[in-house]
C-alpha cells in the first residue's frame, strides 16, 4: 500500500461514527492510508478510507478478517470499537458480559498480536488502545464496561514493557463524555445535562477532540510517550 516511508497505513477498528470516525478522518488528513472497520456490509466513508466489514462478536466473521489483516502492513493500530451494557451487577446475564470483553478487550488483543510482528521488523509502530474515564473511576451499573477499560489499561502497558524497545509505542487513551451515538443511547438527555454538571469544563467533548490527541501519539512527533493512560475528559477524573 505504501512505498514512502513518511505514508503510513492506519487500522481504525470501529470507524464509523462517533470517535472513530473523527480519528480516521483525522488519519486520512494527516497523509496516512486508513482502513475502517464497522459491522455493516458497507460504509459511505470518504473515498480515500478503505471499509472493512468486521462483526468481532462473530467467529467467521473475525476469522475472516484477521486474515486480511495478516496480508496487510500496519503501523499504526487504534483499537477504537467498544461497546457498553449497563445494568445491576444481579441482572446482567453472562453472555452481556462476554460480548462486552469480546469487544472490547479479546479483539484488541488479538489485533495487537497479529499487527506487532511487522511493526517490530520496521522497528515502528504506534497503538493506541480508546479506553474509557471508567477505565480510571467507576461507577454503579458499570461492571462489564469498566472490567474492560481497566483491563485494557493493563494491557497496554504489559505489551508497552514487551515492545516499546522495538519502536513500538502503546498507549491508551481515556475519553469522559463525548457527543456520540454511545453517549446518548446510555445516558439520555437528562443523563447528559446531570454529566455536564460533573466535568470542571462543564460540557461534553467532541469526537474530533479527540481525534487530535490520538493524531499526536501516532506521529513520528511522538518519540517517548508510551504506556500512559491519558484521559481526556475535561478534568472529569481529577476533581
Ligand atoms: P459508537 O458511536 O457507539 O461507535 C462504536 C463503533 O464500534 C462503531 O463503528 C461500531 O460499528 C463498532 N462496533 C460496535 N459493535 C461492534 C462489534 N460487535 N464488532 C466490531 N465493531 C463494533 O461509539 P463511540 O462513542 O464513538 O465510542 C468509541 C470508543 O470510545 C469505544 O471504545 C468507547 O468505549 C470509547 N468511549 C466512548 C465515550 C463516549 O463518551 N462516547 C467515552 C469513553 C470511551 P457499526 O457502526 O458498524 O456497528
Amino acid at each position: 500500500m505504501m512505498n514512502d516511508k513518511s505514508i503510513k497505513t492506519a487500522l481504525v477498528t470501529g470507524g464509523t461514527r462517533g470517535i472513530g470516525k473523527a480519528i480516521a478522518e483525522k488519519l486520512c488528513d494527516d497523509g496516512h492510508d486508513v482502513i475502517v472497520t464497522g459491522t455493516s456490509k458497507s460504509n459511505d466513508c470518504s473515498e480515500n478510507i478503505t471499509y472493512r466489514q468486521v462483526n468481532f462478536l462473530d467467529d467467521k466473521s473475525f476469522l475472516s478478517f484477521e486474515r486480511f489483516i495478516e496480508k496487510e502492513h500496519i503501523d499504526i493500530l487504534v483499537n477504537n470499537a467498544g461497546i457498553n451494557k449497563i445494568g445491576e451487577i444481579s441482572e446482567i446475564p453472562l453472555e452481556e458480559f462476554d460480548d462486552v470483553v469480546k469487544v472490547n478487550l479479546r479483539a484488541p488483543f488479538r489485533l495487537t498480536q497479529l499487527v506487532i510482528p511487522k511493526m517490530k521488523k520496521e522497528n515502528w509502530g504506534r497503538i493506541v488502545n480508546i479506553s474509557s474515564v471508567f477505565g480510571k473511576v467507576s461507577k454503579e451499573h458499570r461492571a462489564p464496561y469498566s472490567a474492560t477499560k481497566f483491563g485494557i489499561d493493563g494491557m497496554t502497558v504489559a505489551i508497552s514493557a514487551e515492545v516499546s524497545r522495538y519502536g513500538i509505542l502503546v498507549n491508551s487513551v481515556a475519553p469522559g463524555f463525548i457527543e456520540t451515538d454511545m453517549t446518548r443511547t446510555i445516558l439520555g438527555e437528562s443523563g447528559i445535562s446531570e454529566m455536564k454538571a460533573k466535568v470542571p469544563m462543564a460540557r461534553l467533548g467532541s469526537p474530533e477532540e479527540v481525534s487530535k490527541l490520538v493524531s499526536w501519539l501516532v506521529s513520528e512527533e511522538n518519540t517517548y510517550v508510551t504506556s500512559q493512560n491519558i484521559a481526556i475528559d475535561g478534568g472529569f477524573t481529577r476533581v
